[in-house]
């Protein structure tokens, strides 16, 4: 079975503030978007898409894949506008793939064992997603600021990436989704991850993959504060 990754770094990280997007920025002596294909790349996944913002296709090539010297990125591609969008261009390069492992580049601290787990079960269901038990109560609010539902929270989970797909259903349910974009843009129904995507025109159902908590996304300056703990006790374990 060949196993293909999609490494999504073609967000602008606009609510970290700073000139430089997010995923360039040094943590612990190395850019944050090296900490996840570091593990990608002493995986058994196979190869590595790097998606990219528009333009900095270059940049990626020399101070990312030359530097570090990544064997496994086979292609580096732009991204587009909506993460949507990047992964759809991601998914373009992974014909001949039987699975798919869509990852925010902006989660450094996926596990290999997180990956196994989603391996085991992409095998099994088809569909698989990292995520973890909400430790919070979930609401669901009117529309207008007040709680409308409160749902049971021993069955919501935060799901995080990687999401991973028998890669041909992926790939044909982006087509069907691209195809569909206006429809969904004009009914207001936004596509914030893969799972919804497979399920909305595969009716597939993702199974729940339990990860990690220290699996955060990086989103905005406090979570370089928590990702700096991480590493360090990482590096001390
Ligand atoms: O913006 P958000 O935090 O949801 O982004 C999740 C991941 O998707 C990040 O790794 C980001 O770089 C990527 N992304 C992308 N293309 C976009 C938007 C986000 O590759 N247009």
């Amino acid at each position: 079975m060949k196993n293909a990754a999609i490494v999504l770094a073609g967000g602008s990280g606009r609510r970290m503030g700073g000139d430089r997007p997010k995923q360039y920025m040094e943590l612990g002596g190395k850019p944050l978007i090296c900490y996840c294909l570091d593990t990608f790349e002493s995986s058994f996944i196979d190869a590595v898409i790097l998606v990219c913002k528009n333009g900095d296709e270059d940049f990626c090539r020399r101070e990312i894949v030359q530097k570090y010297g990544y064997k496994k990125i086979k292609a580096i591609v732009p991204g587009g506008k909506e993460r949507y969008d990047s992964v759809y261009n991601g998914l373009k390069e992974t014909e001949g793939f039987d699975h798919v492992f869509i990852h925010d580049g902006a989660r450094p601290f996926v596990s290999e064992h997180t990956l196994e787990r989603c391996l085991h079960y992409v095998e099994k269901y088809g569909a698989a997603v990292a995520a973890v038990r909400a430790k919070d109560t979930v609401k669901i609010e009117n529309g207008d600021g007040f709680v409308e539902q409160s749902p049971d929270r021993s069955l919501v989970w935060m799901v995080q990436t990687p999401q991973v797909f028998d890669r041909d259903m992926i790939a044909e349910c982006y087509e069907k989704m691209k195809r569909d974009e206006k429809r969904l843009l004009d009914a207001g129904v936004y596509i914030t991850d893969d799972t919804m995507v497979a399920k909305m025109y595969a009716d597939v159902d993702a199974k729940l993959v339990e990860s990690s908590y220290d699996n955060i996304k990086i989103t905005t300056v406090t979570d370089i504060v928590t990702a700096e703990a991480i590493i360090k006790r990482l590096s001390e374990a």
